[in-house]
């Protein structure tokens, strides 16, 4: 017999045949006469249940089944009047391919804290709310690319490892072969980078953007999908230094263009979850609700996960400007008697984080696209606005998270680029290559970067970023 998945198991209806099934050993309940071994092999977090006689299989085989221990079952597929399962094997060969010592295996029956399998990140796939999360983590990123297929967008790898800073916010990663102690130093003293493995600085990428644009403006329609690193020294269940980005760039386009997409993306993203990974959401929904139990009722969250998801699909998000934003702020009482200290320094200042929650769970309640930002906080790329003190720059914000996708309407006009790059003392000859677009058939062109662990915080309700990613990396951790 063939080896089935245990999820293409439990799509049969075509009993009392022989099925040979491996995997992972759940829990073993039962008595001298008869055993229950729940077996999951990853394909699903449905469990399949194996009754072993032991008349049939020894018992030096059955004290070995425990919690963790792999093993493969050959035997008869018949229909069962169990509780929560329609099928079940009875055993006639049982063999253990792999023991787990009850005393040393971690991951016993029970319900683990996300801080100890944070722990443990090497075996925490082994549980089910971790294997969930990882085959959403497979799905969602299935149907990013679905999406900008259907759409004709064309898949394009910009470098990991880059000379160029698109956002030059002083986050980047070094990379180097030069020796860290004792590095080349020119005559003046400074670290002389032309022995360095490119023959110049060279850091990892921080968004694939700038390359990206070069493609748009050939292509039309491009996207990467790659990892991006940030040396953030912030410790937030927000922030990874090592994260994966969506960054569509499209020629042609104006922003309302761009927030149209954003948003169309946004909606097609969370209807797929809820098509896609049913068996899935509903029981991180049960763990989550599990959760809520322990807090106070006004803490608790008025919607179930899956009718988040399906509250996004079916409602508009609202777009008001950063302008119309910081009024809103102002006039209002975040704790009833008290204003908002907004904006301390006055029109210009970036929103704080609860400024974000604020518009998004108080006064919206709803995701809200802001644009048109002063120009001061945002970056060098982007367009100038006609009152000369914004930027064509949107935020999308959802409740619960924040910021999901950051976009922008790029400057497509060289002359305004190079007086923006003057005024930010960023070298003009560093990004000659990228002046090229817009010196030979410039055109109105837009984009925006989603932080993919955002999206798997908003999919699979989970409130911290590093329990969405397998191997997270965040300040002082790099295990593995
Ligand atoms: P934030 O304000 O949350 O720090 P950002 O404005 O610095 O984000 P962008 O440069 O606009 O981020 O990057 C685009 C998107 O990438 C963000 O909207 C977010 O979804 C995601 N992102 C940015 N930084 C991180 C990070 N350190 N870890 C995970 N995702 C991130
Ligand atoms: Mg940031
Ligand atoms: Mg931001
Ligand atoms: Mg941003």
């Amino acid at each position: 017999t063939k080896r089935t998945k245990v999820s293409e198991l439990l799509q049969s209806t075509e009993f009392d045949r022989e099925v040979l099934v491996k995997g992972w050993v759940r829990t073993k309940r039962g008595n001298k006469h008869v055993n229950f071994i729940a077996v999951n092999d990853g394909s699903t977090i449905k469990n399949i249940q194996v009754v072993a006689d032991p008349n049939q299989i020894s018992e030096d085989t059955l004290r070995l089944v425990t919690t963790g221990a792999s093993i493969s079952v050959t035997g008869k597929l018949v229909a069962s009047q169990g509780a929560g399962q329609n099928m079940e094997i009875q055993a006639s060969q049982l063999e253990v391919l792999g023991t787990a010592d009850p005393e040393k295996y971690p991951l016993q029956p029970k319900k683990h804290s996300f801080e100890f399998l944070r722990e443990i990140a090497h075996l925490r796939p082994r549980t089910s709310t971790f294997s969930a999360v990882y085959r959403m983590r497979h799905a969602m990123s299935f149907a990013v690319h679905q999406f900008f297929n259907q759409k004709g967008f064309v898949y394009m790898h910009t470098p990991i490892v880059t000379g160029s800073d698109a956002e030059g916010a002083g986050e980047m990663f070094r990379v180097t072969t030069l020796d860290a102690k004792n590095p080349p130093l020119t005559e003046d003293g400074s670290v002389d980078f032309s022995e360095d493995f490119f023959g110049k600085e060279t850091n990892l990428t921080v968004s694939g953007q700038l390359e990206g644009e070069l493609g748009a403006l050939a292509l039309g329609d491009i996207y990467t999908f790659g990892p991006t690193f940030r040396a953030e020294n912030s410790n937030t269940t927000r922030h990874l230094a090592e994260f994966w980005m969506i960054e569509p760039e499209m020629a042609f386009y104006e922003l309302s263009d761009n927030m149209d997409l954003a948003e169309e993306f946004l909606k097609y993203l969370a209807k797929y979850a809820l098509d896609n990974c049913a068996d899935d959401l509903e029981f991180l929904e049960n763990r989550l609700l599990d959760e809520e139990k322990n807090k106070p009722a006004t803490e608790r969250s008025p919607m179930t996960l899956r009718e988040k998801l399906q509250f996004v699909v079916e409602n508009d998000f609202e777009r008001v400007s950063y302008t119309d934003a910081v009024e809103i702020l102002r006039n209002s009482k975040p704790n009833k008697k008290k204003k908002f200290q907004f904006p301390v320094e006055g029109w210009g200042t970036d929103l704080q984080s609860e400024h974000e929650r604020y518009l998004v769970e108080k006064h919206f309640n709803k995701p809200v696209i802001l644009f048109d930002y002063p120009k001061d906080i945002k970056a060098f790329y982007m367009r100038m606005n006609d009152d000369d003190k914004t930027v064509g720059a949107m935020d999308i914000l959802f409740p619960g998270i924040g910021e999901i996708v950051g976009g922008s309407q790029r400057e497509e006009r060289l002359d305004v680029l190079r007086a923006r790059m003057a005024e930010m003392h960023i070298p003009e000859e560093e990004m000659d290559w990228y002046l090229d677009t817009r010196r030979f058939g410039s055109v109105p062109h837009s984009g925006f970067g989603l932080g993919f662990e955002r999206l798997m915080i908003f999919v699979t309700g989970l409130g911290n970023i590093r329990d969405v990613i397998p191997f997270p990396r965040t300040p002082g951790n790099a295990m593995y």
